[in-house]
């Protein structure tokens, strides 16, 4: 295994098991791992946030940890409607589940645990699939929706 020796031995140390996070975009989704900036360059509407990698998806709610929607990406649209009527919304009122405001506010106090629940959308009785992971800065849960 020397070969290994070469340029990317600096990458190998963090081998702790940690998920990996990501920054992603709170409108388009997208990754933007080497932006600089706190607004998305991509579509200039997104901030950028921090995620596990593990957990993104497309579809996805930003949600503090008092329960409030405080970002909604653009694919949310095809499940829940229009993401601007979301935003400032408090989540029981875009989402229902077992347990969901625990999870949340765990993964909103920076638990690691990436968990997957099953959500009704409160406006068509709709079920989705939500994947729950921490999200900062400022602290929040991502919630992911298929
Ligand atoms: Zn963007």
């Amino acid at each position: 295994m020397r070969s290994l020796a070469r340029q990317d031995t600096g990458r190998l140390h963090g081998r702790d098991g940690r998920p990996e996070a990501t920054r992603f975009c709170t409108h388009c989704g997208a990754i933007q791992n080497d932006a600089p900036q706190r607004v998305c360059g991509r579509c200039g509407f997104g901030v950028i946030l921090t995620t596990a990698r593990e957990a993104l998806g497309e579809a996805f709610l930003v949600v503090t940890l008092d329960l409030q929607v405080a970002a909604a990406s653009m694919a949310v649209e095809k499940l829940l409607g229009d993401p601007d009527d979301l935003l400032g919304l408090p989540l029981p009122a875009v989402l229902s589940g077992d347990d969901l405001g625990r999870l949340i506010g765990r993964a909103a106090l920076g638990s690691r645990r990436v968990v997957t629940v099953t959500v009704s959308a409160k406006a068509t009785g709709r079920r989705l699939s939500a994947r729950i992971a921490w999200c900062g800065q400022p602290p929040a849960a991502l919630v992911v929706l298929e």
